[in-house]
């Protein structure tokens, strides 16, 4: 492990407000969170940490933010679940300018390691048309045609990331996310994605007694899902790995959005009428992690049951909602 000053970018966030906390867990004090968002905002907050609301697309901002750092974690990004990122697809771009100037000032100040989160929205289009998909796997992405938006800011970061490391030798490492869910993450207002979605809509519909659902698309569109304690820890052994080639990080428990559903009714004890929305954004037909390389480069893949990570993140939904309202 690398000693030194860790900073975590988006740690307002999902994502990065339970690195923070595993970083701490595992007794780092010298760490520096960093978000766009007002502190009242943030997921989780941490006394003893340099939290600092700064604009990381302003390149003074990502200056001062890396300013005697050794490790970056880039988590900050504008997105959110498919509603989210099928109607912003020019905010999603504009995320572009959080990793260029990041890298910009890493390379400046001789940062050791510099992790980039991508996404299995990169991942070629044509290659995720069948619900019985064949599991991605890293040469997947070219020839080049991902997600609109977000998908095409990822695929360039990760170049720009691989590109810093063979012409300046800064130390990046890449990692291709497939849906993160867990506890302390959106849930609701548009940036949420399925598996909080799920769960807020069950237990709505269980509080109010209206026992209906409504499903974005067939829901026999497949996806699999990694939860947040899987996602940590590929992220560490990923970063202080000498992987250099972007590398999945991934549940490979594939499931269609109706085996979603039945999972969350199930922890609910409730079943509901199921109304499908077949014209709200839906994604891909289908998607699963291919983790073989990943297996053969860390010696480790996600293993969290997604019924034992759904029923952690139902229970904080949950409570939650209760705390509200
Ligand atoms: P999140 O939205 O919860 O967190 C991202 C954070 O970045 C937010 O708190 C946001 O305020 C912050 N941010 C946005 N613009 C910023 C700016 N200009 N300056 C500083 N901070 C800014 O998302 P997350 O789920 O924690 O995702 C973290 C990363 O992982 C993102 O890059 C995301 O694209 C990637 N990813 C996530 C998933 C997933 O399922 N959650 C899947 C694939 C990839």
């Amino acid at each position: 492990m690398i000693p030194g000053k860790i900073m975590v970018a988006g740690a307002g966030g999902f994502i990065g407000g339970h690195l923070v906390a595993d970083l701490l867990r595992q007794g780092k004090r010298d760490i520096r969170a960093v978000d766009v968002k007002p502190s009242g905002e943030w997921y989780q907050k941490f006394p003893g940490v340099e939290s600092l609301q700064l604009d990381l697309q302003e390149k003074a901002s990502c200056e001062q933010a890396v300013d005697g750092v050794e490790v970056i974690y880039n988590l900050a990004a504008d997105m959110g679940g498919m509603g989210f990122i099928e109607m912003n697809k020019g905010l999603c771009m504009l995320t572009v300018l959080i990793n260029t100037h990041l890298l910009m000032a890493a390379r400046k100040t001789g940062v050791q390691r510099f992790f980039y989160a991508s996404s299995a929205c990169v991942y070629n289009a044509d290659k995720q048309r069948d619900p019985n998909v064949t599991a991605l796997k890293e040469a997947d992405a070219y020839p080049a045609m991902p997600e609109d938006g977000y998908g095409w800011e990822k695929l360039f970061s990760e170049r720009m990331c691989r590109h810093f490391r063979e012409d300046f030798g800064l130390q990046t490492r890449v990692a291709r996310y497939h849906n993160v869910y867990g506890p302390h993450g959106t849930y609701d207002g548009g940036r949420e994605k399925a598996p909080a979605a799920v769960c807020r809509k069950v237990i709505q519909a269980k509080l109010s007694g209206k026992h209906e659902i409504e499903i974005w698309g067939d829901g026999k569109q497949t996806r699999s899902f990694m939860y947040i304690d899987d996602c940590l820890k590929g992220t560490q052994m990923l970063t202080h790995s000498d992987v250099i080639e972007p590398l999945n990080i991934g549940s490979s428990e594939l499931v269609s959005i109706n085996q979603l559903v039945d999972i969350v009714e199930e922890i609910a004890g409730v079943k509901l009428k199921r109304n499908y929305n077949l014209s709200a954004p839906k994604g891909v037909n289908g998607r699963n992690s291919d983790n073989t390389l990943t297996r053969q480069k860390l010696g480790w893949e996600p293993c969290t049951r997604l019924r034992d990570g759904m029923e952690k993140t139902y229970r904080w939904i949950h409570d939650e909602i209760i705390r509200k309202a």
